[in-house]
């Protein structure tokens, strides 16, 4: 059963160049324990996807589509009601502890402070439960750590602080925005080891530039370039037999499979190109590429693509 249903979202912000179209009439379905990679460079949208789900952007963003979580459209919700959503149901692990945890509280505060305002527990439970999550995420000193700032931990610990803020009020879905990111090879296996687990009957939606981490956790994938989606299907079918390809050209970037870079840059999301999005930097591109944009069609169960190859 679906717990997550966006439909034709498309999220926009005004920049001094022009509006970024950001995420352009994008179709997502999560069910409910599924875990599903959201992947693609920088720069191609997939935060932004993120932050429409739990409506943390710039009050001048544009949000149109539908965004059904467990039957309701969060975008009709009030704001009200969203706050409690947030944390409680859903929850976000965003980018970057160093800027998102608060400098200058402990985190153990950090921690309290979001099961105090969601769970509604005194002072001295929250605590306790801070405590407990830290414990959760294998802190090697819970309680002493609980009293550290940001900046007295590593990188690895600060990630699993994230963590164990997102995951303090027991939400039935996590959306985690690049958990790896800068990590090393080790903390970046053991982080993936804590979400696995910590993850284990949760829908997530995991958004990162790493297929290999998105491929050794997730159930499904799903590709992103320039704003919208250009293939989706199980991990196992995108790693060994990817269709698009862009998909095809991430993978040959890895580098387990030869580091071999995919020629060009992203393209702008205020002006993208016409036809494909990929065209100028597609190697089987033709003129119909330039000048006709592709639907998304599927090509076998659960496999969907967006390329005139199989149009
Ligand atoms: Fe390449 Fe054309 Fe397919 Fe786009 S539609 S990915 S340009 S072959």
């Amino acid at each position: 059963m679906a717990l997550l249903d966006i439909i034709k979202l498309r999220t926009q912000f005004p920049s001094q160049d022009g509006m970024v179209k950001a995420v352009d009439t994008v179709d997502l379905l999560v069910a409910e324990g599924e875990r599903l990679g959201l992947i693609g460079e920088t720069g191609c949208g997939k935060t932004v996807l993120g932050m429409s789900i739990v409506r943390l952007l710039q009050p001048t963003t544009s949000i149109e589509g539908k965004i059904n979580y467990k039957g309701r459209d969060i975008l009709k919700l009030k704001e009200e009601d969203m706050r409690r959503l947030r944390g409680k149901e859903i929850a976000m692990i965003l980018q970057n502890p160093t800027t998102s945890l608060n400098p200058v509280l402990k985190v153990g505060d950090q921690i309290a402070e979001a099961i105090r305002l969601h769970q509604g527990l005194g002072k001295r439970e929250a605590n306790a439960r801070a405590i407990e999550m830290l414990q959760s995420v294998h802190l090697p000193d819970a309680a002493a750590n609980a009293n550290q700032y940001p900046h007295e931990l590593s990188g690895g610990m600060r990630e699993r602080v994230m963590i164990a803020m997102g995951l303090a009020c027991n939400p039935e879905f996590i959306i985690a925005d690049e958990p790896t990111k800068g990590l090393d090879i080790k903390t970046k296996m053991q982080i993936v080891e804590l979400l696995r687990e910590a993850t284990l009957h949760k829908a997530m939606l995991m958004i990162t530039h790493d297929l290999g981490v998105a491929g050794s956790i997730c159930d499904k994938i799903a590709v992103m370039y320039a704003g919208e989606l250009l293939e989706e299907a199980s991990s196992q079918e995108i790693l060994n037999d990817p269709a698009h390809p862009y998909t095809q050209g991430f993978i040959n970037s890895l580098p387990s499979r030869g580091l071999l870079p995919i020629p060009g840059t992203s393209p702008s999301l205020i002006c993208p190109p016409s036809g494909c999005r990929f065209h100028p930097r597609c190697r089987m591109a033709t003129k119909t590429c330039e000048m006709k944009h592709p639907e998304m069609v599927q090509i076998e169960k659960g496999h969907l693509v967006r390329c005139h190859q199989f149009n």
